[in-house]
């Protein structure tokens, strides 16, 4: 029987990671550590499980005995303004945590990480395929996050070259869905509970730069076949996520339409926010062959209204997302939520130039 660890089990996507593992009858023992930072007590409280422990504490130095067969990394906050809010912090969860899963991993045992979509930075190709080294700033706002999961990436690649550690690497893209935390700040979620509340959507910039939101059971199913179910022998780093990209006004303007009345507010842009990312699958489908986002967004943000709708419900009082850093309002002297950026594609390199607002004079010389 197998000892498992999920650092950060208690979170928006350990969570659901932990539901699938104990569905397992070769787990032994399920040990979940998290500090609780983002993570939410509330998200395992309904399995009844008696393998499964909850340690409240830091990946980092939380008292846990013995080795583990299998080990998740997932210990960290992925909403900027929770990891630009303690970004030392952020750079300790992954990079510290890592380790000390390393040290903590049995002989011959697995260890799964999940990295992200940012250690592409704003990307000079699109889609992304895993061979793109990515256009990161490494003292830019994002940094903490990002470059810890790419110093975390380089550590598991070393620590499987020069050790033969078994390790499994994935690279999320936006996913967003139920046990998202109220105050989360995200877009989905931010959006939705915004909605909800009656106040403004806030959308920073003109809402043209892309994601490609992949719903939380889509991207679990990804998971579980790679991490556990197919049987695969590859170390990664694989993208998962949903390949449909789509402007974040878009997704501003679906939600809109489900608050009649509802407002959409222009901020100033967030700095150095990548202004588009969508997966290369390839790779995907040939390490985990036919597995694909089933659920449109619209109907996975329908899902997520719904589940916010009843956990808001139920709250007494509805807690405030850490403030986001944007560009100062006078560095912003129009939003020009009209002009459309259009997108040039040569040999697969893409560039953005700004496009007049339909009807708008033609530029003079
Ligand atoms: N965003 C937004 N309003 C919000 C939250 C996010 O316009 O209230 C934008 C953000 O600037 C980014 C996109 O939505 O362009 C996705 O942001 P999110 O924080 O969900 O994830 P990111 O991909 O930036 O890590």
């Amino acid at each position: 029987m197998k000892r498992v660890l999920v650092a950060g089990g208690l979170g928006f996507i350990g969570s659901h990671l932990v539901d699938r593992l104990l569905k397992r009858a070769d787990v032994g023992e399920l040990t979940v550590v998290d500090n609780l930072w983002t993570g939410l007590r509330d998200n395992l409280d309904h399995p009844a499980d008696e393998r499964l422990r909850i340690v409240i504490g830091d990946i980092e130095r939380a008292p846990l005995s013995g080795r583990f067969d299998e080990i998740y990394h997932l210990a960290s906050p992925a909403s900027p303004p929770w990891y630009m809010a303690e970004p030392l912090r952020t750079i300790s969860a992954n990079v510290l945590g890592a380790m000390r899963c390393l040290e903590l991993l049995e002989p011959g045992g697995q260890l799964a990480y999940t990295s992200t979509s940012e250690v592409y930075g704003d990307p000079l190709v699109s889609p992304q395929p895993e061979s793109y080294r990515g256009s990161v700033d490494c003292t830019g706002p994002r940094a903490a996050y990002d470059e810890s999961k790419r110093c975390v990436e380089a550590m598991l690649f070393e620590a499987r070259r020069t050790r033969g550690v078994r390790i499994k690497v994935v690279r999320l893209f936006n996913v967003f869905g139920p046990r998202t935390r109220m105050d989360d700040g995200r877009a989905v979620s931010n959006f939705v509970t915004q909605a909800l509340r009656g106040l403004p959507i806030t959308v920073y910039g003109d809402g043209s730069q892309t994601r490609s939101w992949g719903y939380v059971d889509d991207i679990l199913a990804g998971l579980e076949r790679y991490w556990w179910r197919d049987g695969v022998d590859y170390p990664g780093p694989l993208n998962v996520g949903n390949d449909r990209e789509i402007p974040v006004l878009q997704v501003a303007e679906y939600i809109q339409r489900r608050f009649p009345g509802c407002e959409i507010r222009h901020l100033p842009p967030a700095p150095h926010d990548p202004t588009n990312r969508r997966p290369d699958l390839a790779l995907a489908g040939q390490v985990i062959p036919g597995w694909t986002c089933a659920v449109p967004y619209e109907e996975g943000v329908d899902r997520t209204i719904a589940w916010f709708q009843a956990r808001m419900a139920g709250a007494t009082r509805i807690p405030e997302a850490p403030e986001p850093i944007l560009l100062p309002a006078a560095l912003v002297p129009e939003l020009r939520p009209a002009a459309r950026r259009r997108r040039r594609l040569t040999a697969g390199v893409i560039a953005w130039t700004d496009e007049p607002p339909p009807g708008a004079a033609p530029a003079r010389a």
